[in-house]
Order: C-alpha cells, then sequence, then structure tokens
C-alpha cells in the first residue's frame, strides 16, 4: 500500500476528538482507543470508507468489521432484528467488551459485514471511544488496529508503528484495559454461543441464560476452507515475527525443558519470574491472573519482536474464566504448536 498520510497523533480533548470527527465524516479512517484493544474506525454506513479499513489493514474482505455505538437507539439502523435475550444483553453489559451478531439492516454495507448478512455490534465503555462516535454522528466500524495477522495494538504506538502512513490520525488515550478483543456471541434460540472469547466470560454469560455453548473454533484449528462462524478465527492471527511454541507444563516441568533447549535468540513468556527457574534467557513475565496475563499478553508478543527474538517459548494458560479468551490468542500466535511436557 502507499503510504500517502503523515499520520497524526492526537490527544483525548475536545478539539483532538473533533478534528478526528472531521476525518470520519470525510470519509477517513482514524485509530481509536477502546477498552479492548486499538480499533481502526470509520462511518459504519460508507462502503468506500469500509473498504479502506481493509486496504490500511490488509485484511481479507471476507472477515467483517465490528460496528460500535454509544446510544442503544442507535441500533434500530444497524441491526434488522432484536431478540429479548440481545436486549438482556445489552442492559446487563453494555457499555463493555461484548459484541452481538445480528441481522444486518442494509444500510450496513457488505464491505463492514464481511458479505454476510449479519452485523456484529459492540457498544465501548472507553470515553474516547464513546466521544469520537457521539462527535461523528455514525456508527463506527472497526476491527482492530493491527496489520492483519499481527497482534492487536494495546497502545497508541503499537498502531503508529503498524498503521504510520497508513492512515491520518490516531488518538492516544492511553494503554487498553482488557489487552484482549471482545467477547463474540451469537443467538441460538434461547441459547448464547461464544464465537470469540475475552473478558466477558462464560460464567458471566450465564447471569442472562444457563445455555452457553462455546464454538469448537474457539479452541480448535478451524480450515481455511470450512465455513466459519467467526471468520476472523480461520486465519493466521496474532502472530509477531518470532515463532511461538506454547509449552503446557507445571512451572518446573517448564525450566527444565527451557534449560535442554539450545537455541540462539530465545526469549520466554511467563506467568512469573519463579517459571525460569533461575536460568539466563530473556523472559518477560505477563503476571499469574488471567486479567493481567490479557492485558499483557499482545504487548508481550510485541516486544518479543523488538528484542530481535526468533523463537518465543511462552507457558500455556489456563482456559477456564478470562483464561479462555488468552489461550484461544495464544494458541493462534503459536500457529498450535503446543509442546506437552
Ligand atoms: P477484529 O476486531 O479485528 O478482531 O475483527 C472483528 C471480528 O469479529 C471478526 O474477525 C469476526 O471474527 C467477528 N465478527 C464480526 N462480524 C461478524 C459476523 N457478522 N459474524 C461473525 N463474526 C463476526
Ligand atoms: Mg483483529
Amino acid at each position: 500500500m502507499e503510504l500517502k498520510y503523515k499520520t497524526e497523533l492526537l490527544g483525548t480533548s475536545d478539539e483532538d476528538i473533533e478534528r478526528a470527527a472531521e476525518l470520519i465524516r470525510q470519509g477517513e479512517v482514524v485509530g481509536m482507543p477502546t477498552e479492548t484493544v486499538y480499533g481502526l474506525a470509520a462511518d459504519a454506513f460508507d462502503e468506500k470508507a469500509a473498504e479502506k479499513i481493509f486496504a490500511a489493514k490488509g485484511r481479507p474482505s471476507d472477515n467483517p468489521l465490528i460496528v460500535h455505538i454509544s446510544e442503544l437507539t442507535m441500533i434500530s439502523e444497524i441491526a434488522a432484528e432484536l431478540p429479548q435475550l440481545a436486549v438482556t444483553c445489552a442492559k446487563r453489559f453494555w457499555p463493555g467488551p461484548l459484541t452481538m451478531i445480528l441481522p444486518k439492516t442494509p444500510k450496513i454495507p457488505s464491505s463492514v459485514s464481511g458479505g454476510l448478512d449479519t452485523v456484529g455490534v459492540r457498544m465501548p465503555s472507553h470515553p474516547a471511544a464513546r466521544a469520537l462516535i457521539n462527535a461523528s454522528g455514525v456508527p463506527l466500524a472497526a476491527p482492530s488496529a493491527n496489520l492483519s495477522g499481527s497482534p492487536s495494538p494495546t497502545t497508541a504506538e503499537h498502531v503508529m508503528s503498524d498503521m504510520n502512513g497508513r492512515i491520518p490520525a490516531i488518538i492516544d488515550g492511553g494503554e487498553c484495559e482488557a489487552g484482549v478483543e471482545s467477547t463474540v456471541i451469537c443467538f441460538e434460540q434461547d441459547a448464547i454461543k461464544i464465537l470469540r472469547p475475552g473478558r466477558i466470560t462464560a460464567q458471566m454469560l450465564m447471569e442472562v441464560t444457563p445455555d452457553i455453548r462455546i464454538d469448537k473454533g474457539v479452541l480448535n484449528k478451524v480450515d481455511s476452507s470450512e465455513p466459519v462462524a467467526s471468520p476472523g478465527m480461520k486465519y493466521k492471527h496474532y502472530s509477531p515475527k518470532a515463532e511461538v511454541f506454547l509449552i503446557d507444563g507445571t512451572s518446573e516441568q517448564f525450566a527444565k525443558y527451557i534449560a535442554e533447549q539450545d537455541v540462539k535468540n530465545a526469549m520466554c513468556i511467563v506467568f512469573d519470574s519463579s517459571d525460569m527457574g533461575g536460568l539466563k534467557i530473556p523472559f518477560i513475565s505477563i503476571g499469574s491472573t488471567a486479567v493481567e496475563q490479557a492485558h499483557k499478553l499482545f504487548s508481550a508478543l510485541r516486544d518479543a519482536d523488538k528484542n530481535g527474538a526468533k523463537v518465543v517459548f511462552a507457558r500455556c494458560p489456563k482456559t477456564d474464566g478470562v483464561g479462555l479468551a488468552v489461550y484461544n490468542r495464544l494458541i493462534r500466535a503459536a500457529a498450535f504448536r503446543v509442546i506437552k511436557l
């Protein structure tokens, strides 16, 4: 792609939000902070603007975008039907990191929905995202603001590193709180199916219905020729340049395995420095709780590249609660290479 923009770094003042909104109204793409990860935002009703998002990311056109709203009333122009369960979820979890898949209205261009007749809708809680939607006067279509395939950005600096020259502006709203993308769900009568796990967990969704299903693409590799409920899951995803291996074992087994390796430019992603057993290999700790791990994971994958790592050995996270989201991202970053000890 031709790098035609001198990418402006904006803050979150009223003037800066208005500057970003003006760009959105002109059909441009803006880097936007949210509570999950940074997004690449454009007018969700403007087909050409949405196409610019795909060009900036180098994203396959069948991988749909999520439409972001700031008020529940905006949903009537986006979703053609709103099941009772969706209304309950909206009341319970919005604003927040939950995306609902609903039948789309004709107003949503097929470039936004990746050619599907459904659309993903979410109401973010981040004040700068909400201010930008309000100032733009339209819902904003936004996928994560990384180059397609790379780890999602959790700081404005990450967005600048991927998008410099590709978009006119980025709003710096600080570090993202969640660090992993939204939980994506669809409805199957009285059941909710999780297509992509996130900070809103299966246990939390059980507060609205007892029947929570988990799509098989969450934990398993999806063949690129297979039809898939959440198209994003079938692509190579979240990968740093380094080759990542997921090491499934206890802290002691991990340290012993690492001590036996003889690879140059290796790096470890661990929960805690004690996982390293005193070994002198560069490592990044991402914390002992799943919430901390989610917050730091993408940043750690980017740091591995910055440090010139060729191989990354990562401890395998637990798969309960928010851990399911961490595992789902890490196993894709590792191209499903899991070493069971
Ligand atoms: P991103 O925020 O970059 O991870 O991209 C949005 C992701 O949301 C896509 O990759 C899909 O997995 C999911 N998504 C968005 N719209 C739909 C839809 N209509 N049906 C199923 N999944 C969707
Ligand atoms: Mg993404």
